[in-house]
Parts: structure tokens; C-alpha cells; sequence
């Protein structure tokens, strides 16, 4: 499971607890992790907040979560 904001969607790192969302002081839930090869290849980029920053393409630009 991983930790995400149920108002703007920021996703928590997973040694941050919060029960806000540090980015809007949204409601932090849970939901399954996303089981994708990718998301393990690639380490997660951590901000300062605590939230797991959007995966960027190769070519540049943000992956749009679905
Ligand atoms: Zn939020």
C-alpha cells in the first residue's frame, strides 16, 4: 500500500507518515501499490515534503497518472 492525497493526489513516501497531505493539507488514504514494472526500475524521486514526485519521460514532460 502507499500513502496518497485524496484532494490533489500527491503520493506520500513511503517512510513519511502524515495524516495531511504536506502539498494541500488534504486527506491522506491508502491504495494498492501500482504493479508496474517501472515503478520499480526506476527509484523514486522524494521531495522535501515527503511526496513522491512525477516519473518524467525520457524525452521530457510528466507521465500523467491514470
Ligand atoms: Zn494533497
Amino acid at each position: 500500500m502507499e500513502r496518497i492525497c485524496a484532494n490533489c493526489h500527491a503520493v506520500l513516501a513511503a517512510n513519511k507518515k502524515a495524516d495531511w497531505c504536506p502539498a494541500c493539507g488534504g486527506a491522506m488514504t491508502d491504495r494498492p501499490e501500482l504493479a508496474e514494472v517501472e515503478t520499480k526500475a526506476v527509484p523514486a524521486e522524494v521531495d522535501h515534503r515527503g511526496i513522491v514526485l512525477p516519473r518524467r519521460h525520457a524525452v521530457g514532460g510528466i507521465i500523467t497518472p491514470q
